[in-house]
């Protein structure tokens, strides 16, 4: 049930008489642009708050990142049970729309940074007048509508499946004609975990389907025969430096990440393939923070490549073993990215690790795990354990 602007901290009990005073302006060399837009930043210094759109598990676990760094967070979120409002410093329950909450929100941070891609374009825009948001409002235009991000990937010569627009039954015809079947017709925006999605087979019912997706907006793209599905989660700092994780092999069920491996079964050069690619669309972004790209592994000839299906403009739940299993986690890589400060070179602890998700009720018997050594548990301390809802993940650690 979304609330209103309820303000509240989670330290209450603090003597001084708020939680910010003492934190003041800790970025240095802000400079606002001629449209208001904040441009440059630096660093922040131990004590500094950092502001996160969006209050679910990926929120939680940046704080708890952060936390060691001595950078405090102050959570924005719409639901008042969200589960990250339990580990920061400080929580602002409002409307995304909220112009007051967010004024104060701002007013109370030094840099803002997203958990989702799908932060309204005019609150980011909002926040952006008043305190660096990072990574940069303008990747999240391009990530939030999938013709948009297709069209940017295969700007900068990176392959995808085919695709083409469609906005109408005519269209969809001539879409199919480009294409072929079978394909995938999936909504331009809000589409995640499968939802917005309807695959139309060979002769199939191509009407049927659009009309299934409420005749939304949408992209079809051939479907892709994949060998498997990997991703690289890459951070990029202030100073233009990319630090790729390892490439990350990815299962999914009912359309819903189910387990992570790493390593990948994939060839030393089809990793340093795939490590390019996010490299790329990194750089072609200017993006600072961590990003991930969801990839398809496909034989072309008698070689394997790569095709890109997303970007996700945050971090990304295919990355979550490198909490356990890495010298350094993607929260952490991310929480350093927007602070301004150095990346680590993220190297691999043990000799495979397997990142299996808590789906719905398989939360409830989640302590059994922690009998099998070299596995860490982590619960997200959200509400009801409903189907399909992501409660948890389970990292296992094979020693070398
Ligand atoms: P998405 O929401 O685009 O990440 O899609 C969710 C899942 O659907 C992917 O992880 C794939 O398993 C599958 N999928 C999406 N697009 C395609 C495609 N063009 N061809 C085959 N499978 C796909």
């Amino acid at each position: 049930m979304p609330c209103r602007r309820l303000v509240h901290s989670r330290h209450r009990g603090n003597p001084w008489p708020t939680s910010f005073r003492f934190l003041g302006p800790h970025l240095r060399g802000d400079e606002r642009t001629k449209d208001g837009l904040y441009q440059r930043t630096d660093v922040l210094k131990p004590g500094a708050t950092i502001g996160i759109l969006g209050g679910g598990q990926l929120a939680r676990m940046l704080a708890l990142a952060a936390a060691p760094l001595g950078l405090r967070c102050h959570v924005f979120s719409p639901e008042k049970d969200s589960c990250a409002f339990d580990v920061v410093h400080a929580g602002t329950c409002a409307a995304y729309e909220d112009e007051t909450a967010l004024g104060r929100f701002a007013g109370a941070v030094d840099v803002i940074t997203y958990e989702f891609e799908n932060v309204p374009a005019k609150t980011a825009a909002f926040l952006a007048g008043r305190k660096p948001v990072l990574p940069d409002p303008q990747v999240l235009e391009t990530t939030q509508d999938r013709l948009i991000e297709k069209n940017f990937i295969s700007g900068l010569k990176i392959a995808t499946a085919p695709f083409a627009p469609v906005h109408s039954a005519t269209q969809l015809e001539e879409a199919i004609k480009a294409v072929g079947l079978p394909a995938v017709l999936k909504t331009r925006q809000l589409g995640y975990d499968g939802k917005g999605q309807a695959k139309i087979a060979k002769g199939g019912d191509a009407i049927a389907a659009w009309r299934s997706l409420k005749n939304a907006p949408s992209i079809l793209e051939g479907f892709i025969d994949f060998e498997r599905e990997v991703s690289v989660v890459a951070a990029r700092g202030r100073d233009g430096k990319v630090e790729c994780f390892e490439v990350t092999e990815n299962e999914h069920r009912d359309h819903i990440l189910k387990i992570s491996r790493v390593p990948a079964k994939v060839t030393p050069a089809l990793a340093r393939e795939a490590r390019l690619v996010a490299t790329s669309i990194a750089r072609a972004f200017d993006y600072v923070g961590v990003l991930a790209v969801e990839m398809f592994v496909v034989r072309k000839g008698r070689r394997r490549t790569v095709l890109v299906n997303e970007i996700a403009p945050r971090v990304h739940n295919s990355g979550h073993w490198t909490i356990d299993a890495a010298t350094v986690s993607q929260f952490e890589q991310h929480i350093r990215s927007v602070a301004g400060w150095p990346l680590a070179k993220p190297l691999r602890l043990g000799r495979k690790v397997e990142m299996l998700n808590l789906i719905g009720a398989e939360v409830n018997d989640a302590a059994r795990r922690l009998t099998v050594p070299g596995t860490s548990v982590h619960i997200y301390g959200k509400g009801e354990a409903q189907p399909g809802r992501k409660m948890g993940h389970v990292t296992r650690i094979w020693p070398r």
